[in-house]
């Protein structure tokens, strides 16, 4: 592209009305590109096949997830009863 038109352009962008059309155009886009946490709820930016907002989130998934599995359950089902325990130990006191 010559300099010239370069240099217009560049003029033109600086225009007002048109910056705020491209940041108009740009929140669009930005919110069309946004997506809701399944696990938070909150309103992120993905990065590359990115779910949840965070790792937190992610992490809480994968417990959740984990919980479902048989192993998974067994240790839940342990750590019920140790808290079950815990809950005897207190009240017999
Ligand atoms: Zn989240």
């Amino acid at each position: 592209m010559p300099h010239e038109k370069l240099n217009l352009i560049r003029g033109l962008l600086r225009h007002p009305l048109l910056a705020e059309t491209a940041r108009v155009l740009k929140e669009e886009l930005d919110a069309s590109c946004y997506v809701n946490c399944p696990e938070c709820q909150q309103r992120f930016l993905p990065s590359h096949r990115q779910i949840y907002c965070s790792k937190k989130c992610t992490k809480r998934m994968d417990m959740r997830n984990w919980r479902k599995t048989p192993l998974g359950k067994e240790s839940e089902r342990k750590l019920s009863e140790k808290r079950r325990e815990q809950r005897a130990q207190i009240n017999s006191r």
